[in-house]
């Protein structure tokens, strides 16, 4: 049962300036006779609260039943004591939503909800799906059996999926079960997907061929869990186990777990998750995020030294990799920028007065700090240059006497299709404009980025086996048309009549033009 609750408006950032990459979705699923499971995945889902910031949701089963409980907001907003006295079961699932495919409104907040032959499911999605347009022509063909169940308005890649787990059919035309339909349906779904998934006896999880996103396994005292980080499974008391891997479906029930592999393992993991969209707190293939981008601060370091009096971070992205240039360089390492850590949390609209504030809704500069001082000032990536800009002239009118910028990703100058919104080509600063060129738009007297190589290998994982294609175009997957890409491909005015997939070498060219 869906209960709807919002008006569908969108969570509010008052910091128009904050054009950085946003983050898409955390997961959260737990299996635990016993424990007050929807508690558990509130928990989960805090800890995953920076993953996705407009919208919340719980699904629970106690066995026969699945309630699902969901609204526009900050996990903390969503739910309270009594909204979650109310979810009881010994399964749930858990989604924390920043939309890449249908818009930010309460319809398409997660977990989604289909009835089966069977019953029904659930599901929460982590990643953004390439091939919405066949999808959603997959799910149109589906048998006419169950048709008022299965064929309402999709708006979003994940319904898709869950309308095409809801709707096999058997030879003979018998409904299958989730966990008979998934390893049929999970091929055929190209792009990103961290799935958590349910029908009312089982846990189901599983991830793309290429685990760009994250997904891990925990086990609890009396059950198990899965999240998007090892960050929620510390939250809740759980224990890594391992990661799920690339191209396998796990099932959880009364009999225990089973683990099956739908395809292929073709890692590709993304590295931008040890730059910036993790937690510190996470291991991503057994290495610490906060020491990948320590390590990655040390070698930009080395690779763009500064003459300097003083390294500050932009804070708090930024502070592992300035902690770690401050190391290799010498420079002593000081707070020059204080953060309000809840600027883009509320959906308070804010003034035209406070709107032209701008940066300083988010960052304050600390001027006892910064007054005559040569900056190094770190961060880890520019997206449209805009909030960097406003800093650069935050910190020159606190004082500083120069400002030199360290970034410790390199030039970011392709989208991303795998559930990152950066911007298009169009709008990232670094697609036509050289290093010198950004420095130069920033009002920096430098600008350093760190190399692709050294990046990598700060993470400690095999470059074949990262996708890093917003630095190097390398995508690892063919994509289809950009007419069939986009966050509204399912919400346009002619939604019925979009085409099939144009895949091919042609499709490449087209995405130059994005
Ligand atoms: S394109 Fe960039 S952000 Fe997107 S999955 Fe690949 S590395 Fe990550």
């Amino acid at each position: 049962m869906n209960v709807p609750r919002g008006d569908g408006r969108l969570s509010h950032d008052l910091d128009p300036q904050d054009q950085g990459p946003k983050d898409a979705c955390g997961v959260f699923g737990v299996w635990a006779p016993g424990e007050e499971v929807a508690k558990l995945t509130f928990f989960g889902l805090y800890a995953l609260q920076h993953r996705g910031q407009e919208s919340a949701g719980i699904a629970v089963s106690d066995g026969s039943k699945i309630l699902v409980f969901k609204d526009m907001g900050l996990v903390s907003q969503v739910f309270d004591e009594s909204s979650l006295g109310s979810l009881t079961g010994h399964i749930a699932v858990g989604h924390a939503r920043y939309s890449t495919t249908g818009a930010s409104t309460w319809e398409n907040a997660q977990p989604t909800f289909r009835a089966t032959g069977h019953g029904s499911i659930a599901l929460g999605h982590n990643g953004n799906l390439v091939n919405t347009a066949e999808l959603a022509d997959l799910a149109a063909g589906l048998p006419g059996s169950r048709p008022q169940r299965n064929r309402a308005p999709v708006t979003n890649d994940t319904d898709l999926v869950t309308a095409l787990l809801a709707g096999q059919t058997g030879e003979n035309g018998e409904p299958l079960t989730v966990e008979q339909a998934a390893p049929l349906v999970l091929p055929r779904v190209k792009g990103a997907y961290s799935f958590v998934f349910m029908d009312e006896t089982t846990l189901y999880a599983a991830r793309d061929p290429q685990g760009i996103r994250p997904l891990v396994l925990g086990r609890l005292e009396r059950g198990w869990v899965v999240a998007s980080e090892t960050a929620a499974l510390d939250i809740v008391g759980a224990s890594l186990v391992r990661e799920i891997e690339p191209g396998e479906l796990i099932a959880v029930d009364g009999d225990g777990l089973r683990a099956t592999r739908f395809a292929e393992a073709r890692p590709r993991t993304c590295v931008f998750e040890h730059v910036y969209l993790a937690r510190p707190d996470t291991y991503i293939s057994g290495r610490n995020v906060y020491l990948s981008r320590v390590e990655m601060g040390r070698r930009l370091a080395g690779e763009a030294p500064a003459d300097a009096d003083l390294v500050i971070p932009t804070p708090e992205s930024g502070t592992p990799a300035a902690i770690g240039y401050a190391e290799a360089s010498g420079i002593p390492y000081g707070s020059g920028l204080v953060k309000n850590a809840y600027v883009g949390r509320t959906f308070i609209q804010p003034s035209q007065t406070i709107r032209q504030l701008g940066i300083r809704l988010k960052l304050n500069p600390l001027k006892e700090v910064i007054r005559g001082k040569r900056l190094v000032v770190v961060d880890d990536s520019i997206v449209r240059g805009n909030t960097q800009r406003a800093l650069v002239r935050m910190l020159r009118e606190a004082g500083a006497a120069e400002v030199h910028i360290r970034i410790s990703s390199p030039p970011i100058k392709w989208p991303c299709f795998f559930g990152i919104d950066f911007a298009t080509r169009a709008e990232l600063i670094a697609n036509g404009l050289s290093v010198e060129e950004i420095g130069t738009s920033l009002g920096a007297d430098s600008l350093s980025y760190i190399s692709l190589d050294a990046m990598v290998e700060a993470t400690t994982i095999d470059k074949p086996n990262l996708c890093r294609a917003c630095f190097d175009g390398s995508y690892p997957m063919e994509l289809p048309d950009p007419a069939v890409l986009g966050k509204d491909v399912l919400e346009k005015p002619d939604g019925g009549t979009r085409p099939l997939l144009a895949t091919g070498p042609g499709a490449a060219d087209a995405l130059r033009r994005l």
